[in-house]
């Protein structure tokens, strides 16, 4: 009868990663541009004796790097492996009430996992029509908030002032602010930790930083947020960060310069992007991420989809009543960008 005990939950699914080669791959939101130089350099003087000793437990290498990059107190500062473990950490920690915590239906797929898993009660909220976000719908009462910005997988924006409208009518929860696309155009709320001791602004080197597969995740807040998140991540794993991955890290934040080229390189690319996919008669959100949700006006999505992954490009489809329409396009050099424009050209024609 142990089954009866189990803790069951139905997983967050990712995005596939085959194995195959030639693949244009925009299916999982990853940078096309490799990490920064100096991670190279890590790496080429990596000594796996060290691999005998626990890495740091207070990861300070890659605090002190982060307070630098991003002129923070150490204090406030939390890391992890990946957002996602961060993000994890923090449902655990901060909502533990018996009122909702609220985000919207249509988000990153993975908040309503976490709530499962721990037991905490939530209310999706309807995005409007055009995918964005009203703020008043977050002014009830609730156990917490919860806003991926911009939102992924719709890539749509919600201005600083209106994120900074739902914290002030959100004082005594705490409201979760998940950056992982905010380098791509978005405006980031992390001035505001000083002024809401209930902000978390959850970030990623995933995306932006081109290390999806380090995995670092990191969050900003008040010193007793970020405290309350370290006990309680010392009492599920002290050791989350190893020691290549925290020294890689640092390595990639000491590169300002590399960083900026290689976001301005994506945004260039997304926003010619988006000016085919709109001349071949797709329709989205604007978006501010590294990724476009996007359907076309009279081509069925799954045919679009299969074709393109017969032609070797790769992108993702969620299922789902009002996303089913539409395909989510990271972007990749302006070259792959370039033969997914040529090849979808081709597959509109055939239909
Ligand atoms: N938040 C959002 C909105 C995401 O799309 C992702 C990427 N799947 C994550 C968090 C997690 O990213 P990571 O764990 O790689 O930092």
């Amino acid at each position: 009868m142990w089954e009866d005990y189990v803790r069951k939950v139905e997983p967050y699914v990712p995005g596939e990663q085959p194995k195959v080669s030639n693949l244009i791959k925009l299916n999982t939101n990853e940078n096309p541009y490799p990490p920064a130089p100096g991670v190279f350099e890590v790496l080429k003087h990596a000594d796996a004796t060290e691999l005998k000793k626990y890495p740091d437990p207070t990861c300070s290498v890659l605090v002190d790097a982060l307070a630098d990059f991003y002129h923070v107190d150490r204090e406030k500062i939390f890391v992890g492996v990946g957002s996602d473990d961060v993000l994890s950490m923090a449902f655990l920690t901060f909502y533990n009430s018996d009122v909702p915590i609220l985000f919207p239906n249509i988000t990153y797929s993975f908040y309503d996992v976490w709530a499962n898993l721990y037991r905490i009660p939530y209310k999706q909220i309807p995005l409007m029509e055009d995918f964005s976000v009203r703020k008043e719908d977050y002014y009830q009462a609730n156990g917490g908030v919860v806003l991926a910005n911009p939102n992924a997988p719709t890539g749509a924006n919600l201005p600083f002032k209106d994120v900074e409208d739902i914290l002030e009518h959100n004082r005594d929860v705490v409201v979760i602010v998940d950056e992982a696309y905010a380098d791509f155009g978005g405006e980031s709320v992390l001035p505001l930790i000083d002024k809401y001791d209930n902000l978390l602004v959850v970030q990623t080197f995933s995306k932006s930083r081109s290390l999806a597969g380090l995995r670092i995740g990191y969050a900003f807040g008040c010193k007793k947020l970020i405290k309350y998140m370290l006990d309680v991540k010392f009492s599920f794993n002290s050791y989350t960060m190893n020691r290549p991955a925290l020294e890689m890290g640092a390595a990639s934040l000491r590169d300002r310069a590399y960083f900026e080229e290689k976001v301005a390189a994506v945004i260039k690319t997304r926003e010619w992007t988006k000016g085919e996919l709109k001349r071949l008669g797709f329709s989205f959100a604007d978006s501010k991420t590294n990724f476009i949700f996007a359907r076309h006006e009279s081509v069925p999505r799954d045919y679009i989809f299969t074709r393109l992954r017969e032609e070797n490009i790769l992108v993702r489809a969620f299922k789902g009543d009002i996303v089913k329409d539409y395909l989510r396009i990271s972007i990749g050099t302006d070259e792959e960008m370039r033969v997914v424009i040529e090849t979808l050209e081709k597959i509109l024609k055939e239909k």
